[in-house]
């Protein structure tokens, strides 16, 4: 088998030697055992169904969420004379009958199906009647509620081992937690099954995320001192953003297109054309692009707004570096991205459980906890994962934690003035307001509320605007803000309470420019009567 193997990938797929766990996966399938594959996106999962499908007797049916994804597929391999086609909804009802018609008649190794296509009874009827090599359920992690992207009807693909026992399924998926990765084992009744798991470690991506200034001025420096001429990715998450931010770059020398869902599908697949053929074109995008874009040289992907989740993030620096050289995953993120993703989290109107709403804002701390770690970035994203790290190394040497010569310092104190400040002004201030009297300034409106005679008007000039704002984002990160009504008023979350007390220490990197000219330190002790009381502490916040 492994012979046979071996001649498939090179005569049809042109490659010399199979990578990773794909010759043990594959011969594992062609002798007619499930498994379950959990291999990092761009790792080669897609051969590890095609090849047993050729090998096998019969037709592999493989399951996708993604019709663009399927189409592509499929054309990439019937170029190679795979006799390969799709089912979904794109296709009128004589081509679809036509297929049909083909795979009774054995014309077919490979046919990939939308999920609710593989669950009508027409269709059981005709797989019924036919050979069947092997069932591939791709992006499998969509069988789980818990996962960041649920499908209903993976949900159902419960059907396949009740009806088709007999049959191997491959369930792979790039992003699996412990809580998705069990809904996997139970849907397609995976227990007795191999799991192959891959490291979903990256060494050439280097991780940076920083605090956002001015987005795109930084982006602008990013791509002029590292990335000259070269190509990357630039996710924004509205789509005037991406066109904005497209049209920017042009002004300034850098050759950028736009895509997104709202454009037309001409122009889209124009760029995306030209993305994949020139080397030096920077794509604005939303998270719509990507998918399937297999563009081996793509040197960097930069973040101008947080994803939702870290299996986005993992999935969307993952497209850069792919031919293994270095390559970067930059980001810049502040406050507003905490504020609109908690908001979105909350404010979702699909009717969906309070454990399911629970999954996902739990979601949301986990990337936002990576954002906020002083420690290695790889580590703690290798963790979430599930992946666990040498415990010898503490650091991958290839991360802004780890390349980074500013010191870690205990902020407590500043953290403390920014809680005080807010519980001082009634709880009902947005951050500019409250950095505009931690460090003194007598606006017109400071002086309307009174606030220039609040306990805290002044107590923080050592630190600059910019200082304050990595203080309060850090804080609402780590859930010590809540936000009001009006999103963007700050009220104390009741964990605030052990940071008022010197109970939890704050750490942040805060390098010079965070520091007001006059450069003091953060040595100041509040005094005591800025401080909301120990009474006040208990019953008010
Ligand atoms: P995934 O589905 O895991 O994201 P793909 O199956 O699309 O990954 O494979 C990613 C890229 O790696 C593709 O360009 C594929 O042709 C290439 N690839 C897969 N296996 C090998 C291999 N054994 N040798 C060289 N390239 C490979
Ligand atoms: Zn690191």
């Amino acid at each position: 088998m492994t012979a046979q193997a071996q001649t498939l990938l090179k005569e049809i797929f042109g490659y010399n030697e199979f990578r990773g766990q794909q010759a043990e996966i594959i011969s594992h399938v062609v002798n007619g055992n499930s498994c379950l594959v959990l291999m990092p996106t761009g790792g080669g999962k897609s051969l590890c169904y095609q090849i047993p499908a050729l090998l096998r007797k019969g037709v592999g049916i493989v399951v996708s969420p993604l019709i663009a994804l399927m189409e592509n597929q499929v054309a990439v391999l019937r170029e190679r004379s795979v006799r390969a086609a799709y089912l979904n909804s794109t296709l009128t009802p004589g081509a679809t009958a036509a297929i049909e018609q083909g795979m009774l008649a054995g014309d077919y190794d490979l046919v990939y199906v939308a999920p609710e296509r593989l669950l009508t009874p027409r269709f059981h009827i005709l797989l019924q009647r036919i050979p069947i090599a092997l069932f591939a359920i791709d992006e499998a992690h969509c069988v789980s509620q818990w996962g960041h992207d649920f499908r209903p009807e993976y949900g159902k693909l419960s059907i396949l081992p009740r009806k088709f026992p007999q049959i191997p399924r491959i369930a792979l998926t790039a992003s699996a937690d412990a809580k998705t990765r069990a809904d996997i084992l139970r849907c397609l009744d995976l227990h007795r099954a191999r799991t192959f798991t891959s490291s979903f470690d990256r060494p050439n991506l280097c991780y940076r995320i920083t605090a956002r200034s001015n987005g795109r001025m930084q982006l602008l420096d990013f791509i002029r001192n590292q990335h000259p001429g070269e190509a990357g990715i630039i996710y924004c998450q509205s789509r005037k953003k991406v066109e904005e931010t497209a049209t920017w770059l042009n002004a300034n020398h850098v050759p950028a297109l736009a895509y997104h869902a709202g454009m037309e599908t001409v122009v889209r697949t124009r760029h995306q054309k030209k993305f994949l053929q020139q080397e030096d074109i920077v794509m604005v995008a939303t998270s719509a692009f990507g998918l399937g874009i297999d563009k081996p040289d793509i040197r960097f992907v930069a973040h101008l707004d947080l994803p939702k989740s870290i299996e986005s993030y993992y999935q969307e620096t993952g497209r850069a570096g792919r031919d293994g050289l270095p390559a970067d995953a930059w980001m810049v993120y502040g406050p507003s991205d905490i504020i609109r993703l908690r908001y979105q989290v909350e404010s979702d109107t699909e009717p969906v459980s309070i454990p399911i709403r629970q999954a996902a804002a739990a979601r949301l701390n986990a990337l936002l906890a990576l954002c906020e770690t002083t420690a290695c970035r790889r580590i703690q994203l290798l963790e979430y994962f599930d992946e666990p790290s040498d415990s010898a190394i503490s650091a991958c040497g290839n991360c802004d934690a780890c390349l980074t010569t500013t010191p870690v310092q205990d902020a407590t104190i500043a953290a403390q003035k920014a809680l005080s400040c807010v519980y001082r002004t009634g709880q009902n201030f947005g951050m500019e307001y409250l950095i505009d009297v931690l460090i003194g300034k007598r606006t017109d409106r400071i002086r309307q509320w009174g606030h220039d005679h609040v306990s805290t008007f002044g107590i923080g000039r050592e630190l600059s605007v910019e200082g304050w704002r990595i203080v309060f984002r850090h804080l609402l990160a780590l859930g010590y803000f809540t936000t009001g009504e009006e999103r963007f008023t700050l009220q104390l979350a009741p964990a605030a309470r052990s940071v008022l007390r010197g109970e939890i220490r704050i750490k942040l990197r805060l390098s010079p420019c965070h520091y007001a000219i006059s450069h003091q330190p953060i040595s100041t002790d509040l005094s005591a009567s800025s401080m909301p009381d120990s009474r006040e502490t208990r019953s008010g916040i």
